[in-house]
């Protein structure tokens, strides 16, 4: 008789899909029982040290006495209610937080309950603006290859449709424009050619484009690039100049990671339309947002549609309002720019030798990320309990072994990861 650590594991195996795998060919998957700090518990009693933040998510670490105490006082009180018709304290306090730590033209708030969502509601409302001002042929949106924006059909619409995960679908997807990817260059410069293929294809189609959309800075689940806030700052001029929105995509790089408190500050710019998640609820619950300025909110809602046409079930849940406002403040009130500019340095220190192993083509370090790019795609039945083994938490994809660790983490466990990443990458073969 398997035990019950065996059980799960089989039956989780046979049952369940866990993001991008397959059933018929499973990738290893490790029971956690618990999570606390910068740990996760493993249920057959080993500890990992984590290093992905659940997925930039939390920033804080586990099982926080504040979140929790934010959950648990909301959940006295409510912990869903319907958000058409009714409002409650948690979303307008939530709201009033992300109007003031954002550009100050940013005062409206639409809360999505997932990333992907918040992206289809920034495309929307791009769309819808544009109709609203009479020019219903601007429908189309033009992003950068390697992008990626989420995994509903909106938001894989502007994913690279080649270099990206989603191509299978291309045939079903909105047809949208890509630009080269800006190279990374000196925070001073751009890529002048990445610049001139944006700016061609304003030029040529400009009249049905409604909006550029970007990761500021940092390209995420697309292949981990990062590129120069000149490119930015250029990218928003040619907006203004062809007269389109940009939508800025904030969901991974927002609250700190990339070492300011959004990474388009890095360019001072202003988006017309913002996307945030992940680490909006400290990694505790699935919420989103997209903020938006008064010219979208108004043009919206001044013209021939005003009503913006979108509304999730559980929009602005209670429970996920509270929690991302306490999360806010517990970022707000600590130093985690010294906290993200330390880890960066120690990453930058414990993570540059290696560039010297044989199976490594690049190392980058931005803020709190640390990526090691490989030549070929990693084997992650193989690499994957190697980790494991070493005692740390790491999910590497396609060719990619990054990091990027809660805020809260201590040098010392950091250097386990580090370690550890130097260890597995070096025992390619
Ligand atoms: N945009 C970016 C930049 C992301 O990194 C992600 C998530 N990986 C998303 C959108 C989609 O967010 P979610 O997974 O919450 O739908």
């Amino acid at each position: 008789m398997p035990s019950q650590y065996q059980q799960l594991i089989e039956f989780d195996q046979q049952h369940i899909w866990h993001p991008y795998t397959s059933l018929n060919h499973p990738t290893p998957v490790f029971p956690v029982e618990s999570a606390s700090g910068v740990r996760l518990k493993l249920a057959d009693g080993h500890e990992l040290i984590d290093g992905m933040s659940s997925w930039w998510a939390a920033v804080h670490g586990y099982n926080h006495p504040a979140l929790n105490a934010a959950v648990e006082e909301q959940l006295k009180k409510m912990s869903h209610v319907m958000f058409g018709g009714l409002t409650h304290q948690p979303a307008v306090d939530l709201a009033k937080t992300l109007i003031d730590i954002t550009h100050e033209d940013l005062q409206h708030v639409f809360f999505a309950d997932s990333g992907s969502v918040s992206v289809e509601v920034a495309m929307k409302m791009a769309i819808q603006y544009w109709a609203s001002k009479g020019q219903p042929q601007k429908q189309r949106l033009l992003t950068i290859e390697n992008a990626y924006h989420g995994d509903t059909f909106g938001a894989m619409a502007v994913c690279d449709p080649d270099n990206g995960m989603h191509h299978l679908f291309k045939g079903v997807l909105a047809k949208h424009f890509f630009a080269k990817r800006p190279h990374c260059k000196d925070s001073k410069h751009y890529d002048q050619e990445a610049i001139a293929d944006l700016q061609r294809l304003l030029e040529v189609h400009q009249s049905s484009i409604a909006a550029v959309i970007l990761e500021p800075i940092v390209q995420g689940a697309g292949g981990m690039h990062f590129y120069s806030p000149a490119y930015l700052k250029k990218a928003r001029e040619l907006c203004d100049e062809f007269d389109v929105l940009l939508i800025l995509d904030e969901i991974a790089t927002g609250f700190g990671r990339t070492g300011s408190l959004f990474a388009y500050q890095q360019a001072n710019v202003c988006a017309d339309i913002l996307c945030v998640g992940k680490a909006l609820t400290g990694g505790y619950m699935s919420l989103a947002a997209t903020l938006c300025s008064s010219k979208v909110a108004n043009g919206i809602g001044g013209g021939e549609y005003p009503t913006l046409m979108h509304g999730p079930t559980f929009m602005a849940n209670p429970l996920a309002c509270a929690v991302a406002n306490a999360s806010l403040k517990l970022l707000l009130d600590s130093p985690w720019q010294q906290r993200v500019q330390a880890i960066e340095q120690q990453l930058r220190i414990e993570l540059e030798p290696c560039r010297n192993l044989a199976a490594v083509k690049d190392v980058r370090i931005k803020g709190a990320i640390g990526v090691v790019e490989l030549h070929k795609p990693i084997d992650i039945h193989w690499m994957q309990p190697r980790f494991v083994e070493l005692g740390v938490w790491v999910r590497p994809f396609s060719n990619l072994v990054y990091v990027m660790p809660p805020y809260i983490m201590k040098a010392a466990d950091l250097s386990q990861i580090t370690s550890a990443m130097q260890q597995v990458v070096s025992e390619i073969t």
